[in-house]
Order: structure tokens, then C-alpha cells, then sequence
């Protein structure tokens, strides 16, 4: 049996990054950058006012009153030189006219007719927004790997882009096999029961920024299985759910074989989700994962979700691990490290956790109810109040809630 990280390791080696496309800077979002980005220019381009008032030079203010010779709204230019003496009525973002260096919010001074009085005490250089002040001309301003959040779409907009290059999102094929399986919306019948995986996986690869392609489900023969994978590579990656372990119908491996695939075959030793297989075939990775809908899904976020963020450019692939309290005992006797679906909660700075209850892998509530996986040790019995690791798959419990 090899480790959960050891798996992690040897299928990321195999993940390359996926190509780059141009998109609009807006369809950036979320995405990452493969190129650094350069300020063309200063940004502010001009020293300019960063209120509503009177601009001035600080050394020609002499006894607080000046005459008002002027009046520049955002948008124009004073290109004439202000006299000591003089000031220049300037609204926010109006560049400062030559010959002042100082502005003067409207709230702080006497308007006397054709003049201005200050109130108070102004500081030279005070109110203006100085040309470079945010990035100078030259700069990196955002960084080849970096992730595009609305303010690196701002930036970028700033700098004058209106398209740029972002790691594709990756096409990620998904195919459930099994002949219990009816698609949702069927009439239920015995023996057979609906097809959840597709559609949870297809939302964890959204989830992650990929671009989910459904495949169905193939019937248990060999012959429907390699059809269904054939379809499957051509896209960039293919998750494969049920049929992989040593049972009489389960014929993943041996299709992959037989495409000449060569197949990775682990026990992971973890619970949920021992069995995986990983294979490259054609150039594509293929991610075969257990049926059981929670060991499904907990092997797509250990295994599936690392490689399609790495494919598309990622350096943060891994969900965030925190030590939190249990606020009950739990207990783990099986061999395995058992990932638990704990609640977690942050009550004072500190991270609380209990289990979902039961924890057969089957039971997909166990997840509804959850945001987090706990690490338990084998063969370990943990009190109330002992520290454990968890693996937060969703932090909304840090947001704050509308009053009801
Ligand atoms: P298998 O690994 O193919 O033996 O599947 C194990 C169990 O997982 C099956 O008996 C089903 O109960 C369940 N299962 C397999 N595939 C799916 C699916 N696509 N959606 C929901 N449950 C599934
Ligand atoms: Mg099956």
C-alpha cells in the first residue's frame, strides 16, 4: 500500500502545464498568467489632485489668502504655470497644474469672493497624488504564475490591456461505469440505482476551474469500457469512477491495458477510497477512482483537483490543512488513515470539529453535512478537546452570516 502524499507525488510528476490562450482581461478572471506584466507607463500618469479643493504652490501661500484664478474639472489639463499666490479650484483626479504643489480640501477653507482663505495650518505637498505613486513605468506589476483576481483585472486594465495570455482550462472527461446505474430523471427499478458520480465529479472539476465533458456511463464489458475511454482522451484528462477494483464486472484496468495504457494500480492507504489506478495513455493522465460516491469524491479532492489546478497553471494545488479541537472523542480502529467528514467551526480564534456520525462510504450526506476532512491515525483513540489535523474543503464557515 503507498501513501496518500506518496500517490500525490508520483501522479503529479506526470501532470504537465496544459497550453496558454488569449482571452479578454475580463475572461482572465481566475485564471493564471504564464507572462509577467510590465507597466507601460506611470500609473498615476500626472501628479493629481486627490480631492475636491484648491491647488497652490506651499511656498507662495504667505498669509493664508489667496486669490482664485482658475477652475479645472477632471478630465482637463492647466498647462499655464499658477503664480505664487494664486490658486487653482481642481477636482479629484484633475492633474496638479505647473507652479503648484499643494492642494487644499474645499471643507477647509473660506470662500470670500474671488478668494480663499485657509483655515488652518496646510502641509506642503499635502492632497496630491504624485505621478509612479501606485507603479512605476517598467515594473513587474504582476507575476508570471500568478493568479488573476478582480484587482490584477483592474491592474491589467490600467496598464492599458484589453487581452491576455492564461493557462488554458482544462477538459476534464468524465465516465462512470457500472450496469446498476440510471441516469437522474429515470424511473427507479430494482437492482438499479442513480448515477450520482458524474455529476458531483463534474461539479468538483468546475469547482476547480476546469471544464467538465461528460461521458455516461459504460455498461461492464470490456468492449464498452474501451469505447467509452477512447472517447475520453480527447479531452485532457480522464476521471473514470467504479469498476476498478478486483471484482468480476470491474474492467477499468483491463481496458486501459488493452489500449496500452500502462497502469499504476494502488491500494492507498486511506479510508474512504483504497483502491486508485492512474495511467497515462496517449499523452493523457486517467484517474481511476472508486464507485462509492464519498470515496469518489474524497479522491478526486487528494488526487484529481492538485492536477487539474497544476495542468492549469497553479502553484496552489493543495486545500488548506488546520489543526482543530475535537469537541467529542473519536476514534479510528482500522489500519488505514481514516479521513473523517468532520463540521468544523472557529469559536474564538480556535478551530472546533466533530464527525458528520456515520461514516460509510456510500453515504454522500455525510458530506452535505461536512466541510472538512480529519486526519485520524490507525489504531487511534482521540478525547474530547485532543488536536487534529483537517483538511478544510470549504472555508464559508469564516464568513459572516445576514441576521435572519
Ligand atoms: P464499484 O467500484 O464499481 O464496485 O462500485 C461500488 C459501488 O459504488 C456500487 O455498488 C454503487 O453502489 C456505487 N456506485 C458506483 N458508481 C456509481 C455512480 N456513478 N453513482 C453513484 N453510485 C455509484
Ligand atoms: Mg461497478
Amino acid at each position: 500500500m503507498v501513501s496518500i502524499e506518496e500517490a500525490q507525488r508520483t501522479i503529479l510528476e506526470q501532470i504537465g502545464r496544459l497550453e496558454t490562450e488569449k482571452v479578454s482581461v475580463f475572461q482572465g478572471l481566475n485564471r493564471v498568467t504564464p507572462e509577467d506584466h510590465v507597466a507601460p507607463w506611470d500609473i498615476p500618469p500626472a501628479d493629481n489632485s486627490a480631492m475636491d479643493g484648491y491647488a497652490f504652490s506651499h511656498a507662495g501661500m504667505a498669509d493664508g489668502s489667496l486669490k482664485v484664478t482658475g477652475f479645472l474639472p477632471a478630465g482637463e489639463v492647466h498647462d499655464v504655470p499658477v503664480p505664487p499666490g494664486e490658486a487653482i479650484k481642481i477636482m479629484t483626479g484633475a492633474p496638479v497644474p505647473p507652479g503648484c504643489d499643494t492642494v487644499v480640501p474645499i471643507e477647509e477653507v473660506e470662500e470670500q469672493g474671488d478668494r480663499i482663505r485657509l483655515r488652518g495650518a496646510v502641509k506642503a505637498g499635502t492632497h496630491v497624488r504624485r505621478r509612479g505613486e501606485d507603479i512605476g513605468c517598467g515594473n513587474v506589476v504582476i507575476q508570471a504564475g500568478s493568479l488573476l483576481r478582480p484587482q490584477e483585472i483592474g491592474m491589467l486594465s490600467a496598464m492599458g490591456s484589453t487581452s491576455l495570455a492564461v493557462y488554458r482550462r482544462a477538459r476534464v472527461a468524465i465516465l462512470s461505469t457500472g450496469d446498476e446505474l440510471l441516469e437522474p430523471g429515470s424511473t427507479p427499478m430494482p437492482g438499479k440505482l442513480i448515477n450520482s458520480n458524474s455529476y458531483s465529479l463534474a461539479a468538483q472539476v468546475l469547482d476547480a476551474g476546469g471544464d467538465p465533458v461528460l461521458l455516461g456511463i459504460a455498461a461492464d464489458t470490456l468492449e464498452a469500457t474501451c469505447e467509452k475511454i477512447k472517447a475520453g482522451l480527447n479531452a485532457d484528462m480522464l476521471v473514470i469512477t467504479g469498476g476498478v477494483s478486483v471484482g468480476d464486472r470491474d474492467y477499468v484496468k483491463a481496458a486501459i491495458e488493452a489500449m496500452g495504457g500502462e497502469v499504476t494500480f494502488w491500494k492507498v492507504n486511506m479510508k474512504p477510497g483504497k483502491p486508485l489506478a492512474f495511467a497515462m495513455l496517449d499523452g493523457k493522465p486517467i484517474f481511476a477512482l472508486p464507485g462509492n460516491p464519498v470515496a469518489a469524491m474524497v479522491s478526486f479532492e487528494l488526487f484529481v483537483r492538485p492536477s487539474v489546478l497544476k495542468a492549469m497553471g497553479h502553484r496552489r494545488i493543495f486545500r488548506p490543512q488546520v489543526k482543530a479541537l475535537l469537541s467529542e472523542p473519536a476514534s479510528n480502529k482500522g489500519s488505514r488513515p481514516h479521513l473523517v467528514r468532520g463540521i468544523v467551526s472557529l469559536e474564538k480564534d480556535r478551530y472546533l470539529v466533530s464527525t458528520t456520525g456515520n461514516q460509510s462510504s456510500g453515504r454522500l450526506s455525510s458530506l452535505i453535512l461536512g466541510n472538512g476532512l480529519m486526519k485520524l491515525a490507525p489504531e487511534s483513540s482521540l478525547a474530547a478537546g485532543d488536536e487534529v489535523e483537517v483538511i478544510l474543503l470549504d472555508r464559508g464557515f469564516e464568513m459572516g452570516c445576514v441576521e435572519a
